[in-house]
């Protein structure tokens, strides 16, 4: 399975030539996530040809304007090119509060389900996860409130051969963790706060 990350953006603060302000773009397979929106994102998308309706997640790391400054324009966009899939953005609290007074400010609905998921700086915490990947939050030191993503491609399930089994005791209803490699780190391996480690 593919698994690549293009840079749209790894500019700071201030406008550079040539750099534009952070975004990238996360593909595992069939899956495109954008990590930050920095101001120009739209730009760099059409610049790179990445498949603008293939997103469904946005990550946002924090709220300096560098790193979110693109989004309602996105968001905006995504609207008038009449998006009806919905679209999940895992960032801090106060976005949700932002952006919908920008919304609001330019009488603007928004006509695709957008939902907003607050990321917490405290600990590391599992986000989102399918049957390829799981990405975890986890805090950074930073000025003001930042969390990083982690993006972990999961294993494939393993062949097993069935004969080579013989003479161990595992119960035949162990077979499918086996697969999936998990037989002895099931224990470990997740919790119910859904933590991430
Ligand atoms: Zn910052």
């Amino acid at each position: 399975m593919n698994f690549t990350v293009t840079i749209l953006g790894s500019n700071s603060a201030i406008t550079n030539h040539g750099r534009n302000p952070t975004s990238q773009v996360i593909t595992i397979g069939n899956h495109v996530f954008l990590m930050d929106c920095g101001e120009g994102t739209q730009q760099r998308m059409l610049q790179y040809k990445v498949k603008w309706f293939s997103i469904h997640h946005i990550f946002i790391s924090h709220l300096h304007g560098d790193h979110y400054f693109g989004l309602i324009g996105l968001l905006t966009t995504y609207n008038l090119l009449k998006r009806t899939e919905p679209l999940t953005i895992f960032a801090p609290a106060l976005l949700k509060d932002i952006i919908e007074l920008q919304l609001k400010a330019s009488a603007t609905t928004i006509n695709y389900e957008l939902n907003f998921v607050a990321t917490n700086d405290n600990d590391f915490y599992i986000v989102f996860e399918n049957e390829n990947v799981q990405i975890c939050s986890f805090p950074l030191v930073h000025k003001i409130p930042t969390t990083g993503f982690l993006f972990k491609q999961k294993e494939g399930e393993r062949k097993l051969l069935i004969e080579k089994l013989d003479g161990f005791d595992i119960d035949k209803n162990e077979y499918k963790l086996l697969k999936k490699s998990r037989y002895k780190r099931q224990k470990w391996q997740y919790n119910k706060s859904r933590r991430c480690y």
